[in-house]
């Protein structure tokens, strides 16, 4: 990250201490070892954790009392403690507010459909990057997020949704697998780079090293930090990338996006092209529709236009009705200019769709997430 400007540096004060999902399986045996522990208690721990998504000691039988106390207290530190959960939507939109081991508050919002279930995560506690229409950052940045903090969501989300707690599409409790997630919660992930990374190979690799979820079922979004999506790209993985564009012009993104006084749209684009070719993935370009601010006829016509020119065939654009946060006059395009929006847009060249918007009665829908305790 030697490359970023301070200002992305948050301070490391507040990170809990190590913990299991930190570390990658040498790592983990490497932990054990130091403890004076046998190496195959790694991975049992790995087990316990990753496949069968206990943090419960008690739960641990096949290691001996006193290892179990002595390896729960150097690797398993509390991480996440539930401070409530909202349902809406029928059961099938879950919000879960949690305290991190500092007092810390985030969220997760975990989303069933009837062919898969999605977990928005949080990868910092509150964001710095200051996009006017969003909650999240209206408060700033508290800190990052550690590794093991990102992966722990995922491992609650994975245990809710095994466990039948969420509603199917009957209507109905039922056990289902966890299949995709997205980087779209709290937080900027491309200002947590380094931890971001280490969090989707948790996430990703096969149990019980990992979480086992595919990495092309997995979305990092970012505001655009063009040297870090071409960091991410150099990773190699098959995660998608979503870029939140939201105009097309610098005029006016600077304003809704600050971040692109640094980086206007073109070096943006021109880094999700390098993360297109890399990964042989189409690039998702977010575009939060607000009425009256940048769903004109010419942004549509101009968005086409650049997206075709920076990434031709490998790209997709979100849009989404803006969800209006406390205290802004900001509010959705109306359906009819929505329409014509996605219709330009499309009769552009680009593939546009419009995203569903789920769990807004919960303040849980996208650019709602602000932790209030
Ligand atoms: N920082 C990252 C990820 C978090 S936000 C990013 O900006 O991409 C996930 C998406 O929700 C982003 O596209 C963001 O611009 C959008 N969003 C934020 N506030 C919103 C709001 N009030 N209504 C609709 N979308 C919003």
């Amino acid at each position: 990250m030697s490359s970023l400007p301070l200002v992305f540096d948050a301070p490391k004060r507040g990170l809990p201490p190590r913990h299991l999902a930190d570390l990658s399986s040498d790592e983990r045996a490497a932990a054990v070892a130091e403890l004076g522990e046998k190496p195959f208690r790694a991975k049992q721990l790995s087990h316990h954790y990753f496949s069968r998504l206990t943090v419960a000691p008690e739960e641990m039988t096949d290691i001996p009392a006193a290892s179990r106390k002595r390896l729960v207290d150097a690797l398993m530190p509390p991480l996440l403690t539930e401070v409530r959960a909202l349902a809406c939507d029928d059961g099938a939109t879950r919000k879960t507010l949690w305290r991190a081991h500092d007092g810390t508050l985030l969220e997760s919002v975990l989303m069933r459909y009837p062919d898969r279930a999605t977990l928005c995560i949080s990868s910092q506690a509150g964001c710095g990057m200051a996009c006017p229409f969003c909650a999240t950052g209206q408060a700033g940045l508290d800190r990052n997020l550690s590794t093991a903090e990102i992966v722990d969501q995922v491992r609650s989300a994975a245990a809710v949704m095994r466990d039948g707690l969420m509603v199917d599409e009957a209507g109905a409790p039922s056990p289902g697998r966890l299949s995709n997630i997205v980087f779209m919660g709290m937080g900027e992930p491309l200002a947590n780079l380094a931890r971001v990374i280490r969090a989707v190979r948790r996430i990703t690799d096969p149990a019980p090293a990992g979480l086992g979820i595919s990495q092309r079922s997995v979305t990092v979004s970012t505001v655009g930090l063009a040297p870090a999506i071409r960091k991410l790209a150099d990773e190699r993985m098959q995660v998608r990338l979503a870029v939140s564009l939201h105009t097309p012009d610098d005029e006016l993104r600077d304003t809704l996006v600050p971040v692109n006084n640094r980086w206007p749209v073109s070096e943006v684009l021109d880094a999700a092209r390098y993360y297109a070719d890399t990964s042989g993935r189409r690039v998702s370009i977010e575009y939060a529709l607000i009425r009256d601010v940048n769903d004109q006829p010419w942004r549509a016509e101009l968005l086409a236009k650049r997206l075709r020119k920076h990434l031709g065939q490998l790209v997709h654009v979100n849009v989404i009705p803006l969800n209006p946060t406390p205290g802004s006059q900001w509010d959705a395009s109306p359906k009819p200019v929505e329409r014509e929006f996605v219709r330009l847009v499309n009769a552009g060249g680009v593939a546009c769709t419009v995203r569903d918007t789920r769990g807004q009665e919960i303040a849980a829908a996208c650019g709602q997430l602000a932790a209030e305790g």
